[in-house]
């Protein structure tokens, strides 16, 4: 199964597949989110008919009348015809234009709604798969050709409509315009066929040039992106301007860009060449028609207005057959680019979904044996990791940078899966419970935790949907933190928005109050297991002391797991748990590991307890 997948991947299925599994895809788009298209494409059809009723038929009648005039026929008669014909062309004229604008107008802003549709699949696929793509350059890469492919490359979703709706009308009038040369000036036919055949094989070798490019544009496209909507937004203002390295990302913007730009150029140069061929096989058309057709009318085969006629039946069957031809080819083609959106949205998740309920708000937590590689990585990051956390119990992580104290965090909140081993709840493998159920086991404030541009009150509630509405609740989070003041003091009080970005009464929070934001939005959450890493890494003392203080407030009788460098904090719980050589490398109370002669805490403290004597001295 997985080798399918990697295969399918890689080489994707085949044009046609592709073609109707998007073609499903759009049809039942429109139908869901808008039925009213199909009418617009029913208007267009029968203006765009009038029109080539308009052309064909009318300026033949109209001939032949003056022909006859001219001819000695009886003028009166004759006359009362051509103006009727032109009255007929008037109308025909003027109710096309009105239906074919009518549609149009609608079809572009039907474009930029069905544009808004596909992003939002997305930005919901983006956030709901599993984390550990969110990382994986496959996916990366997958989802900036969804990104490009469902919208400038397939032209989304009206664009593919309107190819499928040109193949269709171009059937009918090709249908109607062949009866009519068939029986005038057969040898058209063939002559329009082969030409539009050529066109169509010039076409297809730029498209599959077109192709090739857009596969080896996606990473660079997104490295594009980076340096030129990433790097240059304010969130990175600081740090480019601290370091002055506005000039380095500039000029490492200009690299990929110019190499973004050679493979333009190349793709230009490689498609030039079809294009000249299919021009002049045109050429040849056009010639070999004219001089056909006139052959029969100065025979007298044809009359003059059969002549005209069949000069513009031709042109339309040649039009008609290019616009199959053509629009299958670019059918075919936007929906190989919009594929890679149904491939991204249908991404398969990465880790089995369990269906068993989490019950109780006590919960027994246990690693079993456990170790962990990162996907891609060959390296265990832990190694045989046995612990278990009663429920109420307080539980402190400590350990060196990079000694696995987050990723411990992450396997338990089943971000990642354990390589090897087990994490069981309450005696059941995570792996086994649903997993909306077993998230909400957790609040979490992680070490790179992030706040939203939006207002303060949405960053803390975070959407939940199992809360009613509660600005006491609110408040109380808020007070437990220690933001309640400062943010009853911004403008729009709770409803401020966080960052400028899209408000200007909007607020730059400091490091320690978004820290005390993120930790309102744990609180809010009240889940029956607390996890806070590092959560006071940004506060100064005086606001560290008062989290301590209140930690048990903060907490309550929940579990909690604490991750902090300040081993003063490890006081506060229960247990303490040493992170080392990608182990569990000590455990115990503070009191029994303080004391243990080598023992890695205690070398720890005492290096902390020294650096606090030595600051204050
Ligand atoms: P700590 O929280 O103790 O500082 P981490 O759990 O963050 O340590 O990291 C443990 C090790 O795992 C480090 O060597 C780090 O480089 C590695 N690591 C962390 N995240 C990833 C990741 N997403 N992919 C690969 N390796 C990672």
């Amino acid at each position: 199964m997985a080798k399918n997948n990697k295969e399918d991947k890689d080489k994707g299925p085949g044009i046609w597949t592709m073609t109707r599994k998007v073609l499903k895809f759009v049809f039942k788009t429109v139908w869901h989110e808008k039925k009213s298209v199909y009418l617009l494409y029913l208007l267009s059809a029968l203006g765009n008919g009038l029109s080539e009723l308009k052309v064909l038929l009318l300026p033949k009648l109209l001939v032949d009348e003056i022909v006859a005039i001219k001819d000695g026929m009886p003028v009166e008669d004759h006359l009362k015809n051509i103006v009727f014909y032109v009255i007929l062309t008037v109308t025909a004229e003027f109710v096309s234009r009105l239906l074919r604008n009518i549609a149009n107008s609608s079809f572009s802003w039907c474009q930029t709604y069905f544009d808004r549709v596909l992003q939002y699949g997305i930005c919901e696929k983006s956030m709901s798969m599993d984390f550990q793509y969110t990382e994986d350059p496959d996916v990366l890469n997958q989802l900036e050709k969804a990104r490009e492919g469902i919208s400038w490359y397939s032209g989304g979703v009206i664009s593919m409509l309107n190819c499928f709706y040109w193949i269709i009308y171009n059937t009918v009038l090709m249908i109607t315009v062949i009866a009519i040369i068939a029986v005038h000036c057969p040898l058209l036919i063939p002559v329009q066929i082969i030409a539009m055949g050529l066109v169509c094989w010039f076409n297809v070798k730029n498209q599959k040039i077109e192709l090739s490019f857009f596969m080896k544009l996606a990473k660079s496209n997104r490295l594009f992106g980076y340096f030129f909507f990433d790097v240059p937004s304010y969130r990175h203002g600081l740090d480019t301007r601290m370091y002055e390295s506005a000039e380095m990302f500039t000029e490492r913007g200009t690299i990929y860009a110019k190499n973004q730009i050679a493979l333009w150029e190349e793709e230009a140069h490689l498609q030039r060449r079809n294009t000249y061929k299919a021009n002049i096989a045109n050429a040849f058309r056009d010639g070999l028609s004219y001089f056909y057709m006139g052959y029969r009318a100065i025979k007298g085969i044809i009359s003059l207005g059969e002549f005209t006629m069949c000069a513009s039946a031709a042109s339309s069957l040649y039009q008609s057959l290019i616009g199959i031809g053509g629009n299958l080819q670019d059918l075919t083609q936007k929906c190989s680019y919009a594929y890679q959106y149904l491939v991204y949205l249908e991404y398969p998740d990465a880790l089995k979904k369990g269906t068993e309920p989490v019950t109780g708000d006590r919960h027994v937590i246990e690693f079993r044996h456990v170790s962990f590689k990162y996907p891609r990585s060959e390296e265990y990051v832990l190694k045989d990791v046995n612990i278990k956390i009663a429920p109420g119990e307080h539980l402190s992580v400590v350990g060196l940078n990079g000694a696995g104290k987050t990723t411990f965090i992450k396997l338990l909140c089943r971000l990642y899966d354990v390589t090897e081993g087990r994490i069981l709840v309450d005696g059941k493998d995570i792996r086994d419970y649903s997993e909306s159920e077993y998230r909400r086991l957790f609040s979490v404030v992680f070490q790179d935790f992030k706040l939203f541009a939006f207002s303060l009150k949405d960053n803390v509630e975070m959407g939940d949907t199992l809360r009613p509405e509660d600005q006491s609740y609110l408040e109380k989070t808020l007070k437990l933190s220690g933001i309640y003041e400062d943010a009853k003091n911004l403008k729009k009080g709770f409803d401020t928005m966080i960052f400028k970005s899209f408000d200007e009464d909007g607020t730059e929070l400091s490091g320690g109050q978004q820290q005390k934001t993120a930790i309102s939005r744990a609180l809010y959450r009240n889940a029956p297991i607390v996890i806070l890493d590092e959560p006071t890494a940004a506060l100064d003392p005086l606001a560290e002391y008062e989290i301590y203080k209140k930690f048990d407030a903060l907490v309550g009788g929940k579990s909690a797991i604490y991750i902090s460098h300040r081993l003063s904090s490890c006081r506060f719980c229960d247990h303490i748990a040493v992170f080392a050589d990608k182990t569990v490398k000590e455990y115990g109370t503070h009191d029994e590991l303080v004391h243990r002669k080598d023992g890695i805490y205690a070398e720890m403290f005492a290096a902390q307890a020294q650096y606090y004597v030595e600051a204050a001295s």
